[in-house]
């Protein structure tokens, strides 16, 4: 089912994203990366995902906070890859503070990022598959997009946003052998996150270690974090025919976080 289709990955030179194009080439898909990050880092990513899996990588470095490029990004997947079959829209990022002193321009970064930015791929992505009558869209949601935490207000926001997004999408898509899921994680252990944790060290004078535990506690029933590579499999998993009719709805990864 995966074998030979194409993937834009958002945001996979790193954590989650990473995870998920190197689950999906390893079932050899042919992988659009994208993100930031050290150029020659990047390009032995890329070269070494390809010559793993012997699978086409190619990458761009398209910002996701810009519309023209999202639209450029999806253009030359099409042109490089010959398709864009499967859209998993990863890329993201934080900002932690009370609403009253939230940052104006993190504010709007975090919505274009997290948020707008699924909106424009998506839009690109949906002829083509309309047209070869298959396609899968994955957005990387959070448990933040079905519940809530203190200091994340652009965060929260954002993922609630798109996990009604997903729905529409999927609603709209229900007929033309595409489904449209959000996948809605607890902790990884990612950069993301390891700025947060280095955060409430700092904060609390603790050890790094305790706070890695203490982070995954608060919210967490199950006491440890998910890894970018159980991502990547549910990731996989979605992309098969066994998901065939599993579309507009989240699938939470969080040790439980949700279940209270
Ligand atoms: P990460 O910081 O490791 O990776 C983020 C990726 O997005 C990187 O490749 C980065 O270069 C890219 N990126 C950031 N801004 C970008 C932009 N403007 N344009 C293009 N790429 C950009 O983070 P992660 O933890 O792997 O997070 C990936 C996704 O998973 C995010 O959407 C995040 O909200 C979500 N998520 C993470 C966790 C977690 O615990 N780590 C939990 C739930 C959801």
């Amino acid at each position: 089912m995966i074998a030979g289709k194409t993937a834009i990955v958002t945001g996979s030179t790193s954590g989650i994203g990473l995870g998920i194009a190197t689950a999906l080439a390893a079932q050899k898909a042919n992988v659009m990366l994208n993100g930031f990050g050290d150029p020659g880092a990047i390009e032995k990513l890329r070269k070494d995902l390809a010559a793993r899996h012997g699978v086409k990588v190619v990458y761009s470095g398209a910002d996701m906070s810009k519309a023209d490029q999202i639209a450029d990004l999806v253009a030359s997947a099409e042109r490089e890859l010959g398709s864009a079959d499967i859209l998993v829209s990863n890329a993201g990022v934080q900002h932690v503070a009370p609403i009253e002193n939230f940052p104006d321009d993190r504010w709007n970064a975090i919505i274009a990022i997290n948020l707008s930015a699924a909106f424009h791929a998506i839009k690109h992505v949906v002829p083509g598959m309309k047209r070869r009558g298959w396609g899968r869209i994955i957005n990387i949601a959070s448990a933040h997009g079905l519940v809530a935490s203190a200091e994340k207000g652009a965060y929260v926001a954002a993922k609630h946003g798109l996990v009604g997004l997903t729905k529409v999408v999927a609603i709209e898509t229900a007929n033309s052998g595409i489904t449209c899921n959000a996948i809605c994680p607890g902790w990884v252990l990612t950069p993301l996150v390891e700025q947060q944790i280095e955060a409430k060290a700092a904060e609390a004078g603790i050890p790094i270690a305790q706070a890695k535990q203490e982070l995954v506690r608060e919210k967490q029933p199950m006491l440890r974090y998910t890894s970018p590579e159980q991502i990547g499999a549910l990731a996989a998993f979605l992309c098969g025919d066994d998901a065939a009719t599993i579309t507009g709805t989240t699938l939470s990864i969080d040790g439980g976080w949700t279940a209270q």
